[in-house]
């Protein structure tokens, strides 16, 4: 029996730190009006467009390429998964908002970035962003940022090592990139941190 499913598309619109300002709101629901879509707020704080076929999808793509979207694709540096910290919560001791930002400005560019390679940030130490569950968790205290790396959710959830600690904001930027870099060099197709955390030439050890 044929799977009618299978002719059923989406596309996923990338929202850095999971902010939909009022007027990206108002062109994703003009999009998906226009061709029936549903809006499904992703796991990774992104927001998929479901419904699509093999008729429209190109149209839709384009539509929200034209008005300045980024969409998902294999390759892409990935947008951070934020808790939504300072100063919209009590706890706060970080922008973390602004942390994402400045994690794309540096690497948003990249191309060929390997895939299972996830980033999240959490304002303090509660780690509302699940950052011990990312392969790099950031998660700020009191005294500068902690970075994690080599943890996972999935069937079998890995707690991140914690790798560095008391960065300051240019040094998390800084260590990101280099974890990033070894993940892409030793990684031939797709590999999740933990398998790299505890070689002996991983960049960060404490
Ligand atoms: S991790 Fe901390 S700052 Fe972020 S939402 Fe949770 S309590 Fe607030």
């Amino acid at each position: 029996m044929k799977d009618t499913h299978t002719n059923i598309k989406h596309v996923t619109v990338l929202l850095s730190g999971g902010l939909l300002t009022t007027e990206k709101s108002r062109e994703i629901n003009r999009i998906a009006g226009k061709y029936d879509l549903t809006q499904y707020v992703t796991t990774a704080q992104n927001m998929r467009l479901l419904g699509a076929n093999e008729e429209n999808i190109e149209e839709v793509r384009k539509a929200l390429v034209d008005k300045g979207f980024s969409l998902k694709a294999p390759g892409k540096f990935p947008m951070a998964k934020v808790c939504v910290g300072m100063p919209f919560c009590n706890l706060g001791l970080s922008d973390t908002f602004a942390l994402a930002d400045s994690l794309q400005e540096h690497y948003g560019g990249r191309t060929g970035v390997k895939p299972k390679f996830k980033i999240s940030i959490s304002g303090c130490p509660a780690s509302c962003g699940g950052s011990l569950l990312a392969d790099i968790g950031i998660i700020a205290t009191r005294k500068g940022y902690d970075v994690y790396a080599g943890g996972k959710g999935g069937p079998l959830p890995r707690v991140g090592k914690k790798v560095a600690k008391g960065l300051t904001k240019e040094e998390v930027v800084g260590a990101v990139g280099r974890i990033a870099d070894f993940h892409a060099a030793r990684t031939p197709k797709k590999q999740r941190v933990f398998k790299l955390v505890d070689d002996r030439n991983f960049p960060f050890s404490i």
